[in-house]
């Protein structure tokens, strides 16, 4: 028998949505009238846009003709869609990234897994707490964290906690680290970071000789017009960042799959004999190595999220989930409770009251209101004594939910 990667045992047992899934399932067995409304796992409801749907059909009928019919295409992503992302995401905001400093790929989760594989394994990490726990888990499966500890905490990563007491936003690491994930607006709390924020990151990166991996999948839920949308808005952050987006929940792509990174020409790493080598060039490597690209047909539909109907009916699609977060934040700071988020981002990261632990409070929850969300617990040690909602839902779902909790669980 060939030997395993042990390193994949460390990982922890429950993963949190599939106890999710677990407990809510028991719930509707032991109660199979109750109308279970479930704000708990991130995915979108709402159908593509359709300008991105015209463009699938399109493309799926060009590759139905031997004239227009296409086989393997680059292994970074199509020219036509990185243009349209560095003109339209970065060009309009006055941000300069270059078509050949963008690596399309079939989604965030993967890039944010697979970015660690370009460093060394001895390469100390740093990790927001709470925050999406594939940062972690590919890092342990890398081996660069060790068995977790009672508490939940592997040793070997440092946390940076993010609690209402510091408004969410991580304290500079006070011992040295290689590489840094930084996710705003963030998943699971809804905070997101001001400029100066940023910027002391960036100025903490440079003198420390880190990397900051930004991860920037919900930037379309920002609407304040003073917070950064892209880590490059900070002056130097070139040299020392690399930036994941994703289509998911911008365009409704969470079953399509579209996503991309940008590596910037300047970014460095360095060889144990301290020689700099180019991180564009090999996560290029990489990528040529392991992947053949997304679908040619899934590029077209994400190039037409830039077209003006394109622009406008996401926009509409992401003010239709803005409103959702809206009515759970009012509703339930209505209801008594204590919220956070939902003004930047698609996550409302509510207080468990009476001092509940988070899994406790996920299950009063559903047995009082039948609505299922996320305990912070799952999501990093610092997610405890706080909850996760969702405004992914449909409308009705989301106002049937908020009027729920408001009549049972309100003060
Ligand atoms: N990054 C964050 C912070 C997320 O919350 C998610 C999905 O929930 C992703 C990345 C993954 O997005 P994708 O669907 O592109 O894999």
């Amino acid at each position: 028998m060939p030997r395993i990667n042990e390193h994949y045992l460390s990982l922890k047992a429950t993963y949190l949505f599939a106890e999710i899934k677990r407990r809510t399932e028991a719930f509707q067995a032991a109660h199979p009238d109750a109308r279970v409304i479930s704000l708990g796992i991130g995915d979108v409801t709402q159908p593509l846009p359709p300008a991105v749907v015209e463009a699938l059909q399109a493309a799926a009928a060009e590759m139905a003709r031997p004239e227009t019919f296409r086989g393997y295409g680059p292994y970074v992503g199509h020219e036509f869609l990185r243009a349209a992302i560095a003109a339209h995401d970065f060009g309009a905001r006055g941000v300069a990234v270059g078509a050949d400093e963008i690596f399309v790929s079939d989604g965030g989760k993967s890039d944010s897994a697979n970015l660690q594989e370009i460093f060394a394994p001895e390469c100390v990490v740093a990790l927001m707490d709470p925050v999406y726990p594939v940062y972690a888990d590919s890092n342990v499966i890398a081996g660069r964290s060790g068995p977790a500890d009672a508490s939940g905490r592997y040793p070997g990563f440092l946390y940076l906690p993010c609690t209402a007491e510091n408004g969410f936003q991580p304290a500079l690491p006070d011992r040295r680290v290689d590489l840094v994930y930084l996710c705003y607006p963030n998943n699971p709390t809804g905070a997101v970071m001001t400029r100066p924020a940023l910027r002391r990151w960036v100025h903490w990166a440079r003198a420390n000789e880190a990397v900051i991996l930004y991860d920037a999948a919900y930037e379309a839920y920002i609407r304040d017009p003073e917070i950064p949308r892209s880590i490059y808005e900070v002056e130097g952050a070139r040299e020392v960042a690399i930036e994941c987006r994703s289509f998911s929940k911008s365009a409704g792509f969470t079953g399509m799959r579209l996503a991309y990174t940008v590596v910037p020409r300047e970014a460095r790493g360095r060889t144990a004999a301290g020689e700099p080598v180019s991180l564009n060039q090999l996560w290029l490597r990489r990528v040529s190595t392991k992947s053949n690209g997304p679908p040619y047909v899934i590029q077209r539909a994400a190039a037409a999220v830039y077209t003006p109907e394109g622009q406008k009916q996401v926009r509409a699609l992401i003010d239709y989930y803005m409103e959702n977060a809206r009515l759970i934040r009012d509703g339930l700071a209505g209801a008594g409770l204590t919220v956070h988020g939902a003004r930047n981002a698609p996550y409302i990261w509510v207080r468990t009251p009476g001092g509940l632990s988070s899994w406790d409070f996920f299950d009063r929850l559903l047995a009082a209101a039948h609505v299922v969300g996320a305990p912070g617990a799952g999501f990093g040690p610092s997610g405890e004594g706080y909850f996760r909602l969702t405004a992914f839902g449909s409308r009705e779902q989301t106002e049937e939910a908020v009027e729920r909790i408001r009549s049972r669980l309100g003060r």
